[in-house]
């Protein structure tokens, strides 16, 4: 059996128990199927196979969720930062312990490469072990005294909170947010994508097992519409993070705000990648080829447009033409793959309806711009030259493997078009000029950037965007923020003057 066909058994093995039991909820602690019976199907992005069914909730589960969200809270907040440490590290433990099961569930579930989703365990797991060791100190806070009192700071969780995830790289985004949470001393209703259903549960099952308590962390399966919406409008959640698309988070705070609901939004990007004729070009080839063509280019921080210094721009852009012709597309689980199917029909038909505006808008098509086969959701990885920065490709998420190229003349004209779109989330420049990396990096408008490198995450770095790329920022001590509620606790020292009114 060649790698692949092994992979394909490994794979129908591990996901054999959802296609006979479906995806079911989690709540308190239990399984449970949508109290209305209602389920849908969920199809492979390979070959639109059946996969299994999942849970179609609606705001009864939600209720039943928030309850139980609600019940397990004081007892998860009360307990030691110390213990929550060790039941972290007992997640995290078991995350790497399920990691081929995890992998394996994620490519066929999303049609990510394998080459990539091996890495989604390990990558969860650090999540768990970086806010695991975090848990005992969340709560500090600071002393600042006053010529009269003892003022001193602490900060407690803010309550059971809702997180809404999507569907590209599902597991380790679930774990990102959620481990943050746990670690505050948060309860959990956690709403994941309904393209992607299947590691939600293996996660929670995991959970599970480590020794959360029952209701600490509630699964919820459903459409947006119905699940998610009764999430974000729920009286007993406090707080929604929320990673996704701009419009979404756009109706997350409409439906939030009648319970003046706290929200955390990680949103959309069109992020550009500069290349000045100083730099490394080989370097930032590779980069530039990575950051847009790994993950299928369905990544938030992926660099789909490239802004070219336009005395090196014909010689980069042969180069890369031949580079993203080379790219292999094929099934997630051969190992050999780089680029997968994409998620499904809804957003296939959204990524390849760029072909034609970038032909009608004028720029051309250098290679790909095609299905790939005829089955499942294969395209071709493509690279559209000759764009401007009024083109739709050059302003609009595309989020698949599709890269836009525009070229500059000047520093200041690069900064105008990097500048020019509604997203901020990252920023890629290359250059070797130091004084130019900070005057440009200064100006640029983007919750994240990276000189002469590809995205490396640090987790105690902040994690975010500005513009409509999202509010607030992740990692470090920024998780806690939104997690947690600041307190101020005044103590007398001595028997200052208190103003006497009617005395
Ligand atoms: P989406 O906004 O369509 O869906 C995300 C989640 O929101 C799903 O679980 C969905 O069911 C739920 N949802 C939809 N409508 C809702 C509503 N009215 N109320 C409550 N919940 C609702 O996004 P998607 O297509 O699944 O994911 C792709 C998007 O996510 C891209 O725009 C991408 O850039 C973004 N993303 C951003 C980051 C980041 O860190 N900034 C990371 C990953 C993905």
């Amino acid at each position: 059996m060649s790698d692949l066909q092994t992979n394909i058994a490994r794979a129908e093995a591990h996901l054999a128990r959802f296609r006979d039991t479906g995806v079911l909820n989690r709540i308190g602690g239990a399984d449970r199927p949508a109290l209305s019976g209602a389920t849908f199907d969920n199809h492979s992005p390979v070959d639109e196979g059946f996969l299994c069914s999942v849970a179609r909730s609606d705001a009864t589960d939600i209720d039943a969720a928030a309850d139980a969200a609600h019940d397990a809270f004081p007892g998860w907040r009360d307990i030691t930062g110390t213990e929550r440490k060790k039941i972290l590290h007992r997640i995290a433990d078991a995350i790497e312990a399920r990691a081929e099961e995890i992998a394996f569930a994620e490519c066929l579930d999303t049609g990510q490469a394998l080459r990539f989703m091996q890495k989604a365990a390990l990558r969860g797991a650090e999540n768990f072990r970086f806010f695991a060791d975090r848990a005992p100190g969340a709560r500090d806070g600071q002393s600042l005294p006053s010529p009269t009192l003892m003022n001193v700071t602490t900060r407690v969780p803010i309550g059971p909170v809702g997180v809404i995830t999507p569907w590209n790289t599902p597991f380790m985004l679930s774990t990102w947010k959620i481990a943050p949470a746990l670690a505050a001393g948060c309860t959990v209703v956690h709403k994941p994508a309904e393209f992607s259903p299947i590691t939600a549960r293996i996660l929670v099952e995991i959970a599970e097992e480590a020794g959360l308590p029952p209701g600490v962390w509630n699964l919820v399966n459903g459409f947006g519409e119905d699940a998610g919406r009764a999430l974000t409008e729920h009286p007993k959640i406090k707080a929604i993070a929320f990673v996704g698309e701009s419009k979404t988070g756009s109706m997350i705070m409409k439906q939030g705000a009648d319970t003046l609901k706290r929200v955390h939004f990680e949103l959309g990007g069109k992020n550009p990648v500069v290349v000045f004729d100083d730099a490394d070009l080989d370097r930032a080839l590779d980069a530039a080829i990575f950051m847009i063509y790994s993950l299928n280019g369905e990544r938030c921080t992926s660099s789909s447009r490239l802004l070219l210094h336009s005395t090196i721009a014909d010689d980069f852009l042969a180069r890369l033409k031949a580079r993203v012709e080379n790219i292999r597309v094929g099934h997630p689980l051969d190992p050999q793959t780089e680029i997968g199917p994409l998620i499904h029909k809804t957003h296939f038909d959204k990524v390849t309806s760029y072909f034609d505006i970038a032909k009608q808008d004028g720029a051309q098509i250098a290679c790909g711009g095609n299905r790939v086969g005829d089955t499942g959701w294969f395209v071709a990885p493509t690279l559209f030259t000759g764009a401007t920065q009024d083109m739709r490709i050059a302003n609009e998420e595309i989020f698949g493997p599709v890269l836009t190229t525009l070229t500059f003349d000047t520093e200041d004209e690069a900064l105008e078009m990097a500048n020019a779109v509604e997203y901020g989330l990252t920023g890629y420049v290359w250059t070797n000029d130091l004084t130019r990396a900070l005057r440009f990096t200064n100006r640029l408008e983007a919750g994240m950037i990276w000189v002469n490198s590809e995205n490396v995450r640090h987790l105690p770095t902040p994690f975010g965007g500005v513009k409509a790329s999202g509010i607030g920022r992740d990692g470090g001590d920024w998780s806690f923020e939104f997690y947690m509620e600041q307190k101020h606790i005044g103590l007398a020292t001595g028997q200052h003057h208190i103003p006497q009114l009617g005395a």
